[in-house]
């Protein structure tokens, strides 16, 4: 058995069988195991792509975007780019290309990056070698210090540990994972309390499942105090929901494929949608307002990406020509990314509309 399986069988020995959003936290950021600490994931031979990895239109139009928004917080001399969860830097690199001849921008910006992972960190730092604004790395949030900030975080929140409830003889119960000869699986847990589900949810099916992660709902209020307190804006894009709803959405990725998410720990991805209901309501309870959510491809779409794929086609022989056609479609389209991907914004609770979101204010379904 791999060390990490390992001890995950000790640990459901020692004190019985564990929550989803432990198996999630050991599985994706155990310091010595981690799916997150010990590889590069990303690109045709990891297990899975994200949009920044699929064209570099996607970093430029959200670097556009912070520009903006930088001027709409009146161009300060200084600011904090932060992004969570960098991966390999690829995004902040294009996002600062695209910015490069912004009047001012370049000289105001200190980027913050915040990775848990030095695996990726070693990436990052690679990728943004001829940054020519000073780069920080730090562990959390916590670390960036408390100034006018721009934050953007790609497939960030779905990587956080969330914890399942499932409904059993009419009362929720919380799902954990047990070892049944040498499987991991799935078990009822011990009733709870049910004030996390909205009350239009509590009388669902048997068998029916809520997700809920207190790791979401921990950073985007932290993120919000911030942006009450000090000003700016996030972007925080997902795969998720827009309203909270029942299903079970944890789901393993290997080698471009789906696998068993009890399967193999600490060797494949491991996501749960994001309830972005549930976010909009820390955030807004945290002083921010809340912005969307709003469908990837009508962001992408709204910040100018046809405009952007035609310059770009410009200079392009025919199959780069193909291929930057083929990612506009992935990242836009609804059968590919344009819909299941969506972008919510937090900004200071005076920010005008952030670019793309003029004609979407947040309200919550509960
Ligand atoms: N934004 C990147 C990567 C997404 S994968 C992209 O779009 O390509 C998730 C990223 O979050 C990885 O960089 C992972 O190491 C990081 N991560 C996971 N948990 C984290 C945490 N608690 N704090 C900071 N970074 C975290």
């Amino acid at each position: 058995m791999a060390p990490l399986a390992a001890r995950l069988r000790d640990d459901i020995q020692a004190q019985g069988p564990i929550g989803v959003d432990t198996w999630m936290q050991a599985c994706l950021a155990d310091p010595e195991h981690g799916y997150y600490m010990t590889r590069d994931p990303f690109g045709r031979r990891g297990d899975f792509i994200t949009a920044p990895e699929i064209s570099q239109m996607f970093g430029e139009l959200l670097g556009l975007w912070a520009a903006v928004v930088w001027q709409q917080m009146g161009s300060p001399d200084a600011f904090r780019l932060v992004e969570i969860g960098p991966g390999r830097g690829t995004l902040m690199a294009d996002a600062l290309r695209a910015t490069a001849n912004v009047p001012g921008f370049a000289g105001a910006v200190n980027v913050h990056m915040v990775e848990t992972s030095s695996a990726l960190k070693a990436v990052q730092e690679k990728t943004l070698a001829g940054a020519v604004s000073p780069v920080n790395w730090h562990l959390d949030i916590a670390e960036v210090p408390d100034d006018p900030m721009i934050l953007i975080a790609n497939e960030f929140l779905d990587a956080l540990p969330a914890r399942q409830f499932i409904r059993h003889q009419d009362a929720w119960h919380e799902r954990r994972i047990d070892m049944k000869r040498d499987a991991f699986v799935f078990v009822i847990g011990e009733a709870v309390d049910d004030s996390d589900i909205p009350a239009s949810l509590r009388e669902a099916d048997p068998g029916s499942i809520f997700e809920v992660s207190d790791a979401v709902r921990d950073v985007t209020a932290a993120i919000s105090a911030r942006l009450a307190q000090s000003g700016g804006a996030a972007l925080l894009i997902d795969y998720g929901h827009e309203k909270s709803g029942l299903g079970d959405t944890l789901q393993a990725l290997k080698g471009h494929g789906y696998a068993d998410p009890l399967a193999d720990p600490g060797e494949q991805d491991l996501t749960v949608h994001v309830d972005f209901d549930a976010a909009g309501r820390s955030a807004a309870a945290a002083g921010a307002r809340v912005w969307g959510p709003l469908a990837q491809g009508d962001l992408l779409e709204r910040l100018g990406i046809a405009a952007r794929a035609a310059a770009l086609l410009a200079g392009a022989d025919k199959s780069q020509a193909q291929d930057i056609a083929t990612a506009r479609r992935r990242l836009v389209d609804t059968e590919a990314m344009g819909r299941l991907f969506k972008a919510m914004a937090l900004t200071h609770p005076d920010a005008p509309a952030p670019p793309g979101f003029e004609t979407v204010s947040w309200a919550s379904s509960i």
